[in-house]
């Protein structure tokens, strides 16, 4: 299937810092930035799209009270002005309703804290993801970096489920994965699962104004270095995760995309080099 090309930009929305050497096997004990990253996509019949929302005030609402405050003291949180998803799309004038999809990669507080300012949104997320996550308890919810308040209170009624998109086959830079979501029907932007971070993780692949194909690969991988250099993720990082088997499957099938003659410009979620790379080559 033909892709089309679509407008898109790659937005930072805060960071945390941690010891590399927690996050990355064989890393440092210095602190290290990890930006939230999020895409913003102009689609030719639906408008903005989202895909994750990155850090926002209601994130800082929401750890406030014990014990939710223990996310914020293991990975402390920087959300200047100016990198607030609200300030850097009315800078480009673009209001909150006028984002008509959040396409939500997984359900930790990171990739979902901007939910809440987006009256006129669907969420497009997976089944698998929604379910696992409503089930868990505030403080099984914690361990796994999800935080309940964050969500909308009319979410329910608000959602699309990607498993109920149509399948299509991917563009060959991406046939390792198979097939993928076609998540408006008009393969414009197809989803991947990318299970093991979290129960039903999914990437999105699209291709920008310069048709260059871009894969947003959230949090199966940390950073594009990892993924050339063959870097697994600590014990410790993987305490969060869902199913350490899993992430390791999708790791491998993205280091397999990484290794194509002509690869697509794979994107994780967390990555300092991509952010560095885009924000000075805007498409
Ligand atoms: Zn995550």
């Amino acid at each position: 299937m033909r892709l089309q090309a679509l407008p898109f930009e790659l937005l930072k929305v805060g960071h945390c810092t941690h010891p590399e050497c927690v996050a990355t096997r064989g890393g440092r004990w210095q602190s290290v930035m990890f930006p939230a990253l999020c895409g913003l996509i102009l689609h030719p019949t639906r408008g903005y799209i989202l895909f994750d929302t990155g850090y926002s005030q209601h994130f800082m609402t929401a750890t406030q009270p014990f014990p939710e405050r223990l996310y914020r003291w293991t990975t402390p949180v920087n959300l200047p002005h100016e990198e607030q998803l609200l300030t850097q799309l009315a800078a480009r004038g673009i209001r909150p309703a006028d984002i008509s999809h959040i396409v939500i990669s997984h359900m930790h507080a990171d990739h979902i804290a901007g939910l809440r300012d987006f009256p006129k949104a669907r969420f497009i997320v997976s089944r698998a993801e929604y379910d696992q996550a409503r089930r868990m308890s505030r403080l099984g919810g914690l361990l796994h970096a999800f935080l309940p308040p964050l969500l909308p209170d009319d979410m329910a009624d608000r959602l699309d489920f990607v498993e109920d998109a149509p399948m299509r086959k991917l563009p060959p830079e991406l046939s390792m994965f198979d097939s993928g979501f076609d998540l408006f029907n008009d393969g414009s932007i197809l989803a991947l699962p990318l299970p093991g971070h979290s129960r039903g993780q999914m990437g999105v692949v699209f291709k920008r104004a310069d048709h260059r194909l871009v894969f947003m690969a959230a949090d199966a991988c940390w950073s594009r270095q990892a993924l050339v250099e063959n870097k697994l993720p600590t014990v410790f990082a993987n305490r969060i995760f869902d199913h350490v088997g899993n992430y390791r499957r999708s790791f491998t099938l993205l280091r397999e995309a990484a290794a194509h003659p002509e690869p697509a410009l794979i994107l994780p979620s967390h990555c300092e080099q991509s952010w560095k790379e885009l924000s000075n080559d805007i498409k």
